[in-house]
């Protein structure tokens, strides 16, 4: 049996820098044709994107996909809104059955630039018949991401299917019970070491279990070209969702789309139970929150010597540390 690794495993060994300043460094991606200057994008959650966050991640240098927990004609109206306003990216998320076309179609009228196949276990010969279906339908002219995947297998063959980018990492993120409930994932940075081998060259998109700027840091040293945030975005002013006013202070609504609050809402009733809901303290505006994550993947940048994202992973050394390091890394002044 093969040993993996995640993130808290590993740490990356500060280099040699002549990097005078943070502003020397780039961190901008490219999705395809689409230039970013920031690698993130927000996660397809009903917690997490909609119109407002659309339109501020794009803004800021990055982008959203417009969950598709809705009616066609609702995820539209979003869409067009980040869109209009401006000639904005808009992403949106599709799935692979029923009206998942007509679906497309409507996003894509309305503006949508980047389409997400958003299914739970993207290595499926289901999202291979939707490549197929996008393709015949759309051409080259969207940007199709797909996913998850958890393997260098999967990552090959959504490319080899069609897809654009991958998302990858099967069972990692925060409100995620997927591998408590079916025994299977893999840890969340091994993906990307993993995909990050292929001789297919399409954007690697690190989607979950990313805690701060340093795990960013580590996944696109690993490889990656952009990581997907939902616990770090969620309790921000541009998520869906009212500010809960509680004794301890003030909250919003964060819930994994396979939770049973999320299935019931959108299907009426539930299926595999594979996350779950939850509150996040409030934490005013996902402007403030990116800025703070901006400043510490810079100063990441610069700490192994590395101007873009490309130096970083050409230069990146990583090490492996034991449980006291583990703790050492930790803030711990507390714990004496
Ligand atoms: P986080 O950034 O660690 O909170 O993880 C967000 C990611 O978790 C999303 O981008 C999805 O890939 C994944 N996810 C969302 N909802 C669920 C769920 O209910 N179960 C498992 N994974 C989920």
């Amino acid at each position: 049996m093969r040993e993996t690794l995640t993130y808290n495993d590993v740490l990356l060994v500060p280099q040699y820098s002549d990097i005078k300043s943070r502003s020397e460094v780039s961190i901008s991606s490219r999705l395809g044709n689409i230039e970013m200057q920031i690698p993130i994008i927000a996660s397809p959650m009903d917690t997490i994107s909609e119109a407002a966050m659309g339109i501020t991640m794009h803004d800021i240098g990055g982008v959203a996909i417009i969950h598709r927990y809705n009616t066609i004609e609702e995820q539209a109206a979003m869409v067009a809104e980040v869109y209009d306003q401006g000639q904005r990216t808009a992403g949106a998320a599709i799935g692979t059955s029923g009206d998942y076309l007509e679906r497309a179609a409507g996003l894509v009228t309305s503006g949508a630039a980047v389409l997400c196949i958003d299914v739970a276990h993207g290595h499926h010969t289901l999202v291979k018949e939707a490549l197929r279906s996008l393709r015949v339908t759309f051409g080259d002219k969207i940007h199709i991401m797909a996913g998850n995947v958890a393997t260098l297998g999967g990552y090959n063959d959504l490319v080899d299917w069609g897809a654009d980018s991958v998302r990858c990492n099967i069972g990692g993120g925060s409100i995620c019970s997927t591998r408590i409930q079916t025994g299977h994932g893999m840890p969340g940075l091994q993906t990307i070491f993993d995909c990050a081998k292929s001789d297919r060259d399409v954007p690697i998109i690190a989607d979950g279990g990313i805690r701060n700027s340093g795990d960013i840091v580590k996944a696109l040293a690993a490889g990656a070209d952009f990581v997907m945030l939902g616990s770090l975005l969620s309790g921000t002013d541009e998520t869906p969702g009212d500010i809960l006013n509680t004794r301890k202070g003030k909250f919003k609504a964060y819930r994994g789309m396979a939770s049973k609050d999320a299935q019931i809402d959108w299907r009426g009733k539930t299926a595999s139970l594979e996350g779950i809901a939850t509150t996040v303290p409030y934490k005013g505006t996902v402007g403030d929150v990116l800025a703070e994550l901006e400043r510490g993947i810079r100063s990441g940048l610069s700490y192994s010597g590395a101007r873009s994202i490309i130096e970083l992973q050409a230069k990146a050394e990583f090490v492996r540390q034991t449980s006291s390091g583990q703790t050492e890394s930790a803030t711990h002044i507390l714990n004496r």
